[in-house]
């Protein structure tokens, strides 16, 4: 058995948010596919698949052709259990930062459990901090802190590399155990991106309700709680407690736990 699962690369979704430029659509599938990648995933992008971005893809059109087009982040990421953001600068939200390596073995390592995704930001102004809040981890290629825009392809190149580096390590021979229980951790069935924004959409309604701040007013508030979820990464069975507090605080009949059997 090898310690990544065969369909590990299948499972590792790249997501370019708003690209303008078709031609980096397509080298962007490029550098992909020399990695073994193949799931490439679009959101509102301002130019179509054309014969510009056919011929930087050289040959990696089958790429072009099963990306999906989504209207918004959301629904490109939905089913994900880590979304990871990419940052060509040093932000100054405080979300945990890796390195593309440890980016790379994350991403590889929870695919055992599901699906990943890494997003791309737009080539004029990266992802926004909305954006960058739906991510687990942020990630940023230490480059000249001058100069530390790479090209939308050139940065995903980096990453496609490293993920390939590090799931050629993770091949037959070296331990023969499946990652989860190599590095000792049960598995377990983290919350997808919608599981989560379903969380923060009822906090946020929860908390108006109840009279705390004004979570309108209070974007702050909202992302400190982000964070604190993103840290903690909260499994299904944690989300559905959560919920069940949230409808329990805004009074709903449904939520009262049945009174345990007394003998
Ligand atoms: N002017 C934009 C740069 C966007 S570059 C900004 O300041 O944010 C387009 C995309 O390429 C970025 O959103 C990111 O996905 C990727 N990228 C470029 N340089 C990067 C770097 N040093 N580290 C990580 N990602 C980078």
């Amino acid at each position: 058995m090898t310690k990544n699962p065969d369909n590990a690369l299948a499972r590792i979704r790249f997501v370019l948010v708003e690209p303008s430029l078709s031609g980096n659509i397509g080298a962007v599938a490029r550098a992909m596919k020399t990695m073994g990648l193949s799931r490439l995933e679009l959101v509102a992008p301002k130019q179509p698949i054309d014969a510009e971005a056919l011929a930087r893809a050289c040959g990696a059109d089958d790429l072009l052709q099963r990306a999906g087009v989504h209207a918004d982040l959301p629904k490109a990421i939905a089913d994900c259990r880590l979304v990871i953001g990419t940052s060509a600068r040093r932000r100054t939200l405080d979300w945990e930062t890796l390195e593309p390596p440890e980016t790379a073995r994350k991403l590889l390592a929870e695919t055992a459990e599901g699906e990943v995704a890494l997003l791309l930001g737009r080539e004029s102004s990266g992802l926004t901090n909305a954006e960058l809040a739906r991510c687990q981890f942020l990630v940023h290629i230490p480059t000249n802190p001058d100069f530390s825009s790479l090209n939308l392809a050139a940065a995903a190149q980096v990453f496609a590399y490293e993920i390939r580096r590090s799931w050629r390590e993770d091949l037959p021979e070296s331990t023969g155990i499946p990652s989860s229980t190599a590095s000792g951790e049960t598995p377990r069935d983290l919350a997808t991106a919608e599981e989560l924004e379903g969380l923060h959409g009822h906090l946020a309604d929860t908390l108006r309700e109840i009279g705390f701040g004004d979570p309108d007013n209070s974007k702050k508030l909202l992302l400190r709680l982000r964070r604190l979820f993103n840290r903690a990464r909260p499994d299904r069975v944690e989300i559905n407690i959560l919920r069940g507090i949230l409808s329990a605080a805004q009074g709903r009949k449904s939520a009262t736990r049945p009174t345990p059997p007394t003998d």
